[in-house]
């Protein structure tokens, strides 16, 4: 059911989870299987009355951690391998209607204590080499579910975005007296200042130089920490808050819930030194270019892998800091 297959064009792995077709689409509210279990009522993913924050493996994984060998062998030239991996969802509350942004600072200090968690217990896994954490927003980014909930993946592999920016970033410090170069980043964005959207005591939020969407917004450990991991109580709470700020901003934007992707670049965990080379960090992509025009992968992004954008950062950098400072 679960199997990787490898493309030696790209050089990268490609996971095939068939199952995954029959997995719940859109159902309608009363029968959200996300939601707490009502007494009488049909039994969801949670068998408990309310619940504050949960997590599970997901139904209808991508991966799984005793995924068999599999039944097509490939070839020297493409090789097949385990889809072996491990998948969870991440319940962010109980209430159906709620969204990160609609949600408390306390809760969201919980769930990053919550996302800690995760990333050490499935980073000590000896098969896992990378924790990736993420959340897809709204029906424009294709979610099946719309309960208030995100995803970890642990891959028995370095997946090829992080290793692209780790490889960066290693081969900056190499040629930059060991200077790490989301640091030297940050810094940059701190002295120009354009595209600043919150500048926290522990976390600054910012719109990229070199964003790949309209409204793509970083949020960077102000430290130099590998991993979420690292992060200390206050910290946390300095995250909690930029991370509310920002998307309160997103949603204040349209004036509707502001669709987005939202994933989690920090140090692998497959043993390797990463110290000055990951800086943990999130990333958001929005699809929206405005409220009725969504920024589509076509062909120059998909096949050529070369982003053409209509509108510069300090455009919309302005716009959202704008929402974000109105609030
Ligand atoms: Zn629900
Ligand atoms: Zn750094
Ligand atoms: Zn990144």
């Amino acid at each position: 059911m679960n199997q990787l297959r490898w493309d030696p064009t790209l050089r990268e792995w490609v996971a095939y989870a068939t199952h995954r077709q029959e997995r719940t689409f859109l159902p309608p509210a009363e029968y959200c299987p996300l939601c707490p279990t009502k007494p009488g009522g049909f039994p969801t993913e949670v068998p408990r009355e309310s619940y504050e924050i949960a997590v599970f493996e997901n139904k209808f994984p991508s991966f799984a951690p005793n995924a068999p060998a599999p039944e097509e062998p490939g070839t020297s030239l493409t090789p097949t391998a385990p889809g072996r991996g491990i998948c969870e969802v991440v319940l962010y509350s109980d209430d159906h209607a709620a969204t990160l942004a609609t949600m408390g600072e306390r809760r969201i200090h919980n769930l990053i204590r919550v996302w800690t968690d995760r990333y050490e217990e499935l980073g000590s896994l000896d098969f896992v080499d990378y924790v990736f954490i993420f959340e897809n927003k709204g029906e424009a980014i294709g979610v099946t579910l719309h309960h208030p909930h995100g995803q970890i993946y642990g891959y028995t592999f370095i997946p090829p975005r992080p290793a692209k920016e780790l490889e960066a970033a290693r081969e900056y410090r190499k040629q930059n007296y060991e200077r790490c170069l989301h640091c030297d980043l940050l810094s940059q964005e701190h002295e120009d200042g354009r595209r600043i959207l919150i500048g926290g005591e522990h976390f600054t939020a910012f719109i990229p130089f070199y964003a790949h969407f309209p409204f793509e917004a970083h949020v960077y450990s102000r430290r130099c920490a590998p991993s979420i991991a690292d992060l200390g109580a206050e910290e946390r709470s300095d995250l909690a808050s930029v991370l509310k700020r920002l998307l309160v901003g997103y949603d204040s934007l349209f004036g509707f819930s502001l669709p987005y992707m939202m994933v989690m670049h920090q140090a692998p965990t497959d043993g390797g030194d990463y110290d000055g080379v990951a800086h943990f960090h999130i990333e958001f992509y929005p699809p929206n270019r405005t409220a009725d025009k969504l920024k589509y992968l076509a062909g120059s992004e998909t096949g050529a892998g070369a982003f053409i954008m209509d509108v510069l950062p300090e455009r919309t950098a302005e716009t959202l800091r704008g929402k974000i400072e109105a609030r």
